[in-house]
């Protein structure tokens, strides 16, 4: 419920949850406590609408759960102390430099998150890389977004999504691979829904389960589990095959066309089939939609990404719209979905892709230009690339990694196989973790917690999915003696001599104008020159790439047909698929699906905290299917035990022919739940786990 009797002054915000990046207002009362949100009218993204969550995300601000002062223990497991921050930050300064000292520059790491404000995320890799010296620096968006990244990079020559929402109005045919929009991304799908009723294209979904999406398709090709690659290839195939190509932009604009054909010649849409588990007619259907629509466009989001292929998945959705001639023009894209408010500022500035500005740190030209602005030794700046989030775990239980800072995230739930991230963790030396939420379950394992200030209490921008720069201001203050993390980060920085060299604003509007500097130069995607908060705030967000002297940003990359590659040329991938996932057995007979709801964001740390949230959504469940149920004598609201080769978890049935009989679905936000049976093997490009390709048995629970 509004209550604007009570409002006195309505305050402008992008929503600190999902990508899709809606403009909204947070009003505020004469105490200044946030009472109500409302969409934006002139929004660009959600002209006035929200979703559930956004509606209620006012209520953040007097959550539970929050940390409001510093707290120190010599031993995990004992009390935590509270203390000063000048005590908790020279704790954390001392024993990175004197497990640096002992054991090399390489025995620390960092992992982020996609939560913080771009010009955090800027300040933190400052720090990491010029102050504390390594590069063993990676965000959560390992989880969720890697395999994007490397496949933008391996198609395009760089990251960048290169499509936009305007897309929906002039496309004639979008197939979403793995992607459930309508709770994912609710307001992406408003705006998806609302195009198709106006020109009435064709929607193909390709899900295993019966999404909500899935149930709103024309087509739905419930492919088994993992083999989008085959059936991406077959598409392809039968698309060569038929003449159904743009040959034109393929021979001006791509590299490597008969190498992708040859493998992709493999690919009949009959042997595809088998591998798939569907109709092999319906994949020449779906195929010559495509092929004759005079734009399509693909979408996807972690039914991609999160599998042992998801690189290649990636790169193959790029092949399909290169050889259609769908890049960068209106309606015709590869649009990865992102995740989190701002996996794109993190991707952009710092963490997964290396160097500020999608620098590399492979290139000596990069590696030199950022310490030069920065004015830090060139050669202090560690050239080789560090690892990702996924295997900084790995190296702490070989002993390679002795001191870990975990900044807004939470892999005590998040990662996979967590029984042993938890024997893991207990090896460490030192630990700190800041985040806004002291009951966040990786702060049991800290020695030292430094409590952040959350989205409202501080300023910023995010980027969404479709790259729009977007201010989320500050509307109330941190609660307690919580601190932005920009604070906490130029704190900390002053423990480094080498800080003093540099420049560390204390103000984000500064940090910005620093980075719109490090943002030019030619040939350069990632341009934000011509932007200024003020600007943003004006234009409800503005897309990048924006130089100097432009008026707005820009809707779509390489519409020109120049991508970033040595040559200029999109590069078409020859990919084979291997088949690698844990696949059901006698043992373990049934596939682990997970995915989110619509009420959660990520590990419940704020959505579970918010009544109106979870109260729809209270506790885990399984789905199962009936037929299957019934062999197994399980009637709808049943305890049931699920059991893998990694661990086991107890949850309530619901029977459902949302899931074929052979698999089992789980919201994933949950704790001690669906990561307490996950394997999480890795792609072996992007490093981000396969969350939902793995096999589980399930047993009767008569007694809980
Ligand atoms: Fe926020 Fe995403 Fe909902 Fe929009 S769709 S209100 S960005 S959670």
């Amino acid at each position: 419920v509004i209550a604007d009797k009570k409002v006195k002054e309505w305050k402008y915000a992008v929503c600190g949850y999902c990508s899709t990046g809606c403009s909204l207002e947070v009003g505020v009362n004469e105490q200044g406590r946030p009472v109500a949100t409302r969409g934006v009218d002139d929004g660009k993204v959600n002209t006035g609408k929200l979703c559930i969550k956004g509606i209620f995300e006012h209520e953040l601000s007097e959550s539970s759960g929050r940390g409001v002062q510093p707290l120190m223990r010599d031993r995990i497991f004992d009390d935590y102390k509270p203390v000063e921050w000048d005590e908790a930050l020279d704790k954390t300064a001392a024993e990175f430099k004197r497990i640096q000292d002992k054991y090399g520059r390489d025995s620390v790491a960092i992992v982020s998150t996609g939560q913080l404000m771009t010009e955090e995320f800027y300040t933190l890799g400052k720090l990491v890389r010029g102050c504390i010296g390594t590069n063993n620096y990676d965000g959560n968006t390992t989880l969720c977004m890697a395999s994007a990244v490397s496949g933008y990079k391996r198609s395009f020559g760089s990251d960048g999504p290169p499509g936009c929402y305007d897309d929906f109005e002039h496309t004639d045919c979008l197939m979403a691979f793995g992607s459930n929009l309508p709770e994912q991304h609710p307001i992406i799908y408003w705006r998806l829904k609302e195009a198709m009723e106006k020109r009435d294209f064709p929607l193909i979904v390709v899900d295993p389960r019966v999404t909500m999406f899935a149930q709103f398709a024309d087509i739905h090709l419930p492919i088994t589990p993992g083999t989008d690659l085959v059936l991406l290839n077959a598409i392809a195939h039968v698309i060569l095959k038929e003449g159904l190509q743009d040959q034109d932009y393929i021979d001006a604009h791509c590299n490597d066309f008969e190498q992708m054909k040859d493998v992709v010649d493999k690919y009949d849409p009959t042997t595809a089939a088998k591998i798939c588990g569907i109709d092999e007619d319906m994949i020449r259907h779906v195929a010559r939609i495509y092929g004759r629509a005079n734009s399509a466009m693909s979408i996807w989001t972690m039914g991609i990404n999160q599998s042992t292929h998801g690189s290649d998945g990636v790169c193959a959705i790029n092949n399909l719209n290169l050889i259609t001639g769908n890049i960068g023009k209106p309606g015709g894209t590869s649009l990865s979905i992102t995740g989190q408010c701002n996996a794109m500022g993190t991707r952009e500035w710092s963490a997964c892709s290396g160097l500020p500005g999608y620098r590399m740190l492979e290139k000596e030209k990069d590696r030199k230009e950022v310490a030069e602005f920065w004015n830090v030794d060139a050669d202090f700046f560690p050239p080789k690339v560090g690892l990702k989030e996924t295997d900084i775990f790995p190296a702490i239980e070989s002993g390679q990694i002795k001191a870990l800072w975990i900044v807004a995230t939470n892999p005590m739930t998040s990662m996979p196989n967590l029984p042993r991230i938890r024997k893991t963790l207990e090896n460490l030396e030192f630990m700190v973790v800041q985040d806004g939420y002291r009951d966040a379950e990786t702060t049991e394992y800290a020695h030292v917690y430094l409590p952040g200030a959350v989205w409202g209490e501080k300023d910023g921008v995010l980027t969404n999915t479709e790259r729009r720069v977007n201010l989320a201001n500050k509307f109330v203050e941190p609660p307690g003696n919580s601190k932005p993390d920009l604070w906490i980060f130029n704190e900390l920085a002053k423990r480094w001599d080498v800080s003093q060299q540099m420049k560390f604003p204390a103000a984000a509007s500064d940090v910005f104008d620093e980075m719109k500097q490090l943002s030019k130069g030619d040939g350069r995607t990632l341009h934000i020159a011509g932007m200024s908060h003020k600007l943003i705030e004006q234009q409800r967000g503005i897309q990048w790439p924006m130089k100097e002297g432009e008026e707005t940003g820009t809707q779509r990359l390489y519409s020109d047909g120049h991508f970033q590659t040595p040559n200029g040329k999109a590069n078409l991938m020859a990919l084979d698929y291997i088949e690698n996932n844990e696949v059901p057995c006698e043992q373990f007979p049934f596939w682990m699906n997970s995915g989110r709801v619509v009420e959660h964001f990520h590990t419940r740390t704020k959505t579970g905290k918010l009544g109106n949230l979870n109260k729809y959504s209270p506790t885990p469940y399984m789905e199962i299917n009936p037929d299957a149920a019934e062999q197994l004598g399980i009637r709808s609201m049943d305890y049931v035990r699920l059991v893998s080769r990694r661990g086991d978890a107890v949850v309530m049935a619901q029977l459902t022919h949302r899931v074929p009989r052979n698999m089992v679905f789980i919201p994933f936000h949950f704790h001690d739940c669906v990561n307490h049976l996950s394997l999480g093997l890795l792609d072996p490009h992007s490093r981000q786990p396969a969350f939902k390709q793995f096999s589980v048995k399930i047993e009767k629970v008569d007694q809980l």
